[in-house]
């Protein structure tokens, strides 16, 4: 949907001094613990998720940070979350709406076995940020809105060096957020530096170089 009459651009989003966004729903999950003395976040990883996978608009991903999914209700459940703690500091749903789960404060539970260039464990000094979805299907315009609009109020708030994919940290082992995220896009619209997005020009140098 565009071109609303009457619609405008939401206001800004800001971190608050406890590490909790204004404008997010707050659902906070059990799911966390501190971070390690003296890490901060430093690193975003951009994720997708669908429960069950590539269903959207349900309450199952919130079931599932607040561990109280209902493992019976379907089998994909059944078969790989039963008994799962996880969590994301956020999801952006299909509408663009936020939810907050963790404080940007807090370690959260999202990126599992991990590693940014050499460092390990990325919960310690990461933000997750689910993006309800898929890989085989296009991210909606209302989050792309909200994910730029997140990024830069975290940009403002953290020392963020760099944005990956799961898939960048756990590659073989997770996909997410798939072919179908668009990072040029993300970059474009937090004008954030190339330095940030570590991973994402040695194809465009490569490509660049043809
Ligand atoms: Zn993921």
């Amino acid at each position: 949907m565009s071109g609303a009459r009457g619609s405008a651009a939401p206001p800004p989003l800001e971190v608050d001094a406890h590490g909790w966004v204004s404008g997010a729903r707050r659902l906070p999950s059990p799911n966390f613990e501190a971070r390690p003395p003296g890490a901060v976040p430093s690193l975003v990883v951009v994720h997708n998720i669908s429960l069950p996978p590539d269903v959207f608009g349900g309450p199952e991903i919130a079931d599932l940070f607040l561990n109280r999914l209902d493992c019976d209700a379907h089998p994909y459940f059944d078969a790989h979350l039963r008994g799962v703690r996880v969590s994301a500091h956020f999801v952006i749903h299909r509408d663009g709406a936020l939810e907050q789960f963790v404080s940007c404060d807090e370690r959260a539970w999202h990126a599992g076995a991990s590693n940014f260039f050499g460092r390990e464990r990325c919960n310690d000094f990461s933000i997750g940020i689910e993006l309800e979805g898929s890989d085989t299907t296009p991210f909606e315009a209302a989050q792309y809105a909200t994910l730029a609009a997140l990024v830069t109020a975290l940009a403002k708030r953290y020392p963020v060096q760099a944005l990956a994919g799961h898939s960048d940290i756990a590659p073989g082992r997770k996909t997410d957020p798939g072919p179908h995220f668009d990072w040029p896009r993300l970059q474009r619209d937090t004008q954030l530096d190339d330095a940030r997005f570590p991973y994402r020009h040695p194809a465009d140098d490569a490509r660049d170089a043809s």
